[in-house]
């Protein structure tokens, strides 16, 4: 049962952490479960997927994009995403803020970076994003609002490794924080953890979790 599961993953996470139910692939009714314990933050990686389960699902739900984002896609989602976890490239970000303009909205992002051993895994180095946060094409974004960074840490089940990918992030967050978002009380998050890392990554720092199968499978 959803529920079970549910209510088995919260008992596990702090009452500060913010948990995002991981819900691609799942069907309305299963998710539908989920948002009558209680559950109100869901996450999907997929835009057609996510714009037909906004439309079916009620509207209290705060919806998340956790999933490598395509520019021509951002108009689809524009209108009513809570959270975009997923910004790894300026072009993407200024995409995000014309669209958030057109619906008279500041949608709120996260800078993705890459963390983990896998070369396939998307996201920014700590290069490329002090690069685009020093640029004034950056600073022209008046309807986007960075609140943090995300990783993904390797696919491996060497807690170590995992461990050490979730301190690399903590410290990138931490070096932002210090060097552009100071004053920004709002730059507060860092997404980290899923389904099998997800106590690892709150003893190391994350703010939000990303789980997915532990609940629904
Ligand atoms: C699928 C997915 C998750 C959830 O993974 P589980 O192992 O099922 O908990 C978390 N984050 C991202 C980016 C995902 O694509």
């Amino acid at each position: 049962m959803v529920k079970d599961k549910l209510a088995f993953i919260q008992n596990q996470i702090p009452g500060t952490v913010t948990l995002v139910a991981v819900s691609k692939t799942q069907t309305v009714s299963a998710i539908q479960d989920a948002y009558d314990f209680g559950q109100r933050v869901f996450g999907e990686n997929k835009v057609q997927e996510l714009a037909d389960k906004y439309t079916l699902l009620p509207k209290d739900i705060k919806w998340h994009v956790i999933g490598h984002l395509q520019t021509n896609k951002v108009k689809y989602i524009a209108p009513f995403v809570t959270l975009i976890h997923s910004v790894d490239s300026l072009k993407l970000l200024q995409e995000i803020n014309k669209q958030a303009l057109n619906n008279e909205r500041i949608i709120d992002c996260l800078l993705q970076f890459h963390i983990a051993q896998e070369e396939t895994k998307f996201g920014l180095s700590i290069e490329e994003a002090q690069e685009f946060l020093d640029s004034i094409d950056f600073a022209l974004l008046k309807n986007v609002r960075i609140v943090g960074i995300m990783g993904m840490a390797s696919f491996t089940s060497d807690s170590n490794q995992v461990r050490g990918e979730f301190k690399t992030l903590k410290s990138i967050y931490d070096q932002l924080k210090s060097d552009y978002f100071s004053a920004e009380n709002s730059f507060k998050e860092i997404s980290m953890g899923m389904s099998g890392d997800f106590q690892l990554a709150i003893e190391e720092g994350s703010t939000i979790v990303r789980v997915g199968s532990s609940i629904f499978n």
